[in-house]
């Protein structure tokens, strides 16, 4: 029995360790420095303009700027990755006595961590539909639907929504032909002032997903060009990845405090890579990482996929004081100077919350003049 039922949780335990072992040390993310952006205005996050440091950095002309690197044990609590190892592996040979410990203690954690179990154990399955979709289709809705019924939507409890902007209820059937129905609903965030629209999904009501359409380059792709045209799609995938981020991370802090001081993820999708930017509006620190899509090589996809549910459950495994000014001092240097970028942000960004219609605000003047009588 007991070898039984450590098979059936070994993916998840294993992978999680063998995770720890090898990433502990290694850098997790990086920050980023805004240059420039359009924040205030009422863009849209697919018009979004942002022009980090690291971009420029690219530019031989450029000045060498310094980035901070973060390693993973300065990003994620990693005794209490270790602890749900240790209880779950107690658990498998003694199911009686554990189960109500955890249950006090751990109940969050360990409920996503059966999502985790429950999800690697049916992984080859998932595996095979999603390749069979993103890897032969450029279509936006397609990939969106696949990811969302077999990675986003099975590691969420199905608390993964889809802009019903871009799926009709008569077409929410995933593509690779398993007949389920994906979730539809409202996923807009920001107002009509700010960086604002719907975003392609939602993960339990505070993760957006951007499905980016980066051109990708194909063998007989020669000219100049479609180069830059490549290029363009990227500068403005970043730009409207990191737009969703920052006006997302504003409408958690406004609607919850608790979220408050973490950095706040969202996903940007492509069909070789997942990037994550996080932005934590209390501090002003944008960061970046970059998961590698290995999903389909069975060598490395159990631990991408594990990286992926870390940062779907970010509020229960990263340390409360990653992006914490007092706590790290020298990150001071390497915020993202979001607020510089014009006297009014937290004035506009205060306003931002989930769920944005798409109208403007009808009975607002459209200017406002004031007579100036002082200098005369
Ligand atoms: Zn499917």
């Amino acid at each position: 029995m007991a070898a039984m039922a450590k098979d059936v949780t070994n993916d998840a335990e294993d992978g999680l360790q063998e995770l720890l072992e090898k990433n502990v040390e290694s850098v997790e993310m990086m920050t980023l420095r805004i240059v420039f952006c359009n924040p205030i205005g009422g863009d849209p996050f697919k018009s979004a303009v942002v022009t980090t440091q690291e971009q420029l950095s690219s530019l031989h002309d450029y000045p060498n700027q310094r980035t901070n690197l973060l390693k993973f044990k300065h990003v994620w609590d990693v005794e209490k990755l270790h602890q749900l190892i240790r209880m779950k592996r107690n658990q498998d040979q003694d199911q009686d006595h554990c189960t109500k410990r955890i249950k006090l203690v751990h109940d969050d954690e360990s409920a996503a961590f059966r999502l985790l179990e429950a999800y690697l154990n049916d992984f080859a399955h998932h595996q095979k539909c999603l390749e069979k979709v993103l890897l032969s289709c450029n279509d936006l809705k397609e990939s969106a639907m696949v990811l969302n019924a077999h990675l986003f939507g099975p590691l969420s409890e199905e608390n993964c929504i889809i802009n019903n902007h871009i799926v009709r209820k008569e077409h929410s059937i995933c593509g690779c032909g398993c007949g389920k129905e994906i979730r539809r609903g409202n996923t807009g965030i920001g107002v009509y002032s700010t960086w604002h629209g719907f975003v392609d999904m939602i993960i339990k009501e505070n993760l957006p997903v951007a499905i980016l359409d980066v051109g990708e380059s194909t063998a007989d792709q020669e000219d100049e060009a479609e180069e830059g045209c490549v290029h363009d799609k990227q500068k403005s995938g970043t730009s409207q990845l990191i737009a969703e981020t920052i006006t997302n991370a504003f409408a958690q802090v406004n609607s919850n405090n608790d979220h408050s001081g973490l950095p706040i993820p969202a996903f940007g999708c492509t069909p070789k890579q997942l990037s994550v930017c996080l932005y934590d509006c209390k501090n002003d620190v944008l960061l970046k990482k970059i998961i590698p899509l290995h999903l389909f090589k069975k060598t490395d996809s159990v631990s991408t996929v594990i990286m992926i549910w870390l940062y779907m459950n970010f509020r229960l495994f990263m340390r409360r004081d990653v992006t914490d000014l007092n706590a790290h001092s020298d990150l001071s240097e390497y915020q993202a100077q979001f607020f510089a970028s014009d006297a009014n942000i937290q004035e506009f960004y205060s306003k931002v919350k989930l769920g944005f219609t798409g109208c403007k605000h009808p009975d607002r003047p459209i200017l406002t003049s004031v007579v100036r009588l002082d200098k005369e």
